[in-house]
């Protein structure tokens, strides 16, 4: 008998290298007064179908004119984002059949869009890097089929129907999911500085669909490309990364499932499902959608002017990327701070205007952080908060000059500033809050705690200078908290190398 042969070792896989390729469209509500092309009010939350009249509800013979206020702001957005502009844009017919949109096809623009090509800088842990885009264009919005609350009954709201949109649509550049949160961070920070969308992803004003796919290095230098995924469904900056990240996984088992056959399959669309963080396959692409575009024969090509353009750029303010540079420079920032005060202009806003009034740049940086905490929680912009720059500037100077502890400035002193109005240094002096810099009292109380822990005196005079905290801690204690930690440990030290024993 021969004893059978061991099974071959379990070869470990190498996880084989691969990029990341992400392409980002992103439809973007604008914040206009009426529709795309016609006067009906572009309005949130109204009865369903109060908001329609025969344009966008494709009544045959019904004429759209184009939204001169929705064009200006799509080639703010365009001018900012430094795409290549149309001298001679058009729009097309894209031809499908759906039942929340009722003229059988939509008003959006094929082959001359408004903006060509241009950048979007990212802001990642390596830095700032641009991710080209594609093109702009513009659009109409289709409406919405309800389907909650009638059984087997599906219904129509027709209200969001033709209310303008602008696609961006990037290239493949994005590499991860860390990337894919950054640029749409970015995109919603420029739309909210140029004050044209809400840019609200949960409101569905900013919607984005990513497009996934890998690169991987294959046997004999190879490149395998899996089909592109491209992801709806997809409500939230952060659930994007999730997609990312989901999708990278998935692709990556298919492949060593597959091998390089995975290359043989079709593009296909997935939802994300919030739910149970996965992707689920919605269809597969077996055939490229044909829409039938034609050119709109309702809405003649439209030249833009200089006058256009100079408009348009006028609509442009200091961009998030130029206001961070600069408060680097000016203000002495750090570039993780600055970034952070500059991702919404009405922070950046509200900084800048304290630093005007005497608040140290640094200290008011980190404040903002506390401020946009407490308009999130009472759902009020910043310059509603009851404290504008110049009080809250006050603020943050007595905190400076060590007149009361930043914790109690932040637990005490601001609420109350924003309930009641008051000066801080009225809210300090009422509750009994200023530190206390009375240096006959603080010498007392340090040597009280010098004389009631006579080790940790020892410990510090043989050197060990951890020993200062449990005295500081006993002078904190005797004080309420109120004395300044920098001045008591400057008395303990003082008290300390004076009276030592050896000396
Ligand atoms: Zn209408």
């Amino acid at each position: 008998m021969t004893a059978t042969p061991p099974p071959p070792p379990a070869s470990t896989p190498v996880p084989p290298k691969y990029r990341v390729l992400v392409g980002i469209e992103v439809h973007l509500q604008l914040r206009t007064r009426s529709k795309m092309f016609c006067r009906c009010p572009v309005r949130f939350g109204s009865p369903p179908n109060t908001l329609t009249c025969p344009v966008c509800l494709g009544m045959p013979g019904a004429l759209p004119v184009p939204n001169r206020d929705a064009m200006l702001m799509a080639l703010a957005l365009a001018t900012a984002m430094q795409c290549e502009l149309a001298e001679l844009t058009k729009f097309d017919r894209k031809n499908y059949f759906y039942p929340d949109l009722p003229k059988g096809y939509q008003i959006s623009q094929l082959d001359r869009p408004l903006g060509s090509g241009g950048v979007i800088e990212i802001i990642t842990e390596d830095g700032v890097r641009p991710i080209r885009l594609q093109r702009l264009h513009i659009e109409e919005d289709t409406g919405k089929s309800l389907h909650e609350d009638a059984g087997n009954v599906s219904r129509v709201d027709l209200n969001r129907a033709g209310t303008p949109l602008v696609e961006v649509v990037s290239e493949p550049d994005i590499t991860s999911a860390a990337e894919a949160r950054a640029y749409l961070t970015a995109l919603r920070a420029l739309v909210r500085y140029l004050d044209i969308s809400d840019g609200n992803m949960q409101e569905g004003n900013l919607r984005c669909e990513p497009n996934i796919n890998l690169h991987i290095e294959g046997p004999g230098g190879t490149t395998i490309k899996t089909p592109i995924v491209e992801v709806k469904n997809v409500n939230s900056v952060r659930n994007v990364g999730r997609a990312v990240t989901l999708e990278v996984e998935r692709q990556l088992a298919e492949y060593a499932a597959l091998g390089p056959a995975v290359a043989d399959g079709h593009r296909s669309t997935r939802g994300y499902d919030d739910t149970h963080d996965r992707t689920f396959l919605m269809r597969r692409k077996e055939d490229a959608h044909d829409y039938r575009y034609f050119p709109e024969p309702d809405i003649p090509p439209i030249t833009i002017g200089s006058a256009w353009l100079r408009e348009a750029a006028e609509r442009v303010p200091e961009l998030p990327h130029a206001r961070r540079a600069r408060f680097v420079e000016e203000y002495g920032l750090s570039d993780y701070d600055a970034d952070q005060v500059c991702r919404e202009r009405p922070t950046a806003d509200f900084f800048e205007q304290a630093v005007k009034a005497g608040a140290g740049a640094k200290p008011a940086a980190n404040w903002m952080d506390e401020l946009n905490r407490h308009a999130n929680e009472r759902g009020a912009p910043l310059d509603q908060l009851g404290v504008g720059p110049e009080r809250f500037a006050a603020l943050v100077k007595m905190v400076e000059a060590g007149k009361i502890a930043h914790k109690a400035a932040a637990r005490e002193v601001l609420p109350r500033m924003m309930e009641t109005g008051e000066e801080p240094e009225q809210i300090v002096d009422e509750l009994g809050l200023g530190q206390i810099d009375d240096s006959a009292l603080l010498w007392s109380a340090a040597q009280d705690a010098i004389d009631q822990n006579p080790k940790a005196a020892a410990d510090f005079r043989a050197g060990k200078e951890q020993a200062l905290g449990a005295l500081m801690g006993l002078v904190m204690r005797e004080t309420g908290g109120k004395a300044n930690p920098k001045v008591v440990r400057r008395v303990l030290v003082e008290i300390l190398t004076e009276s030592d024993p050896e000396n």
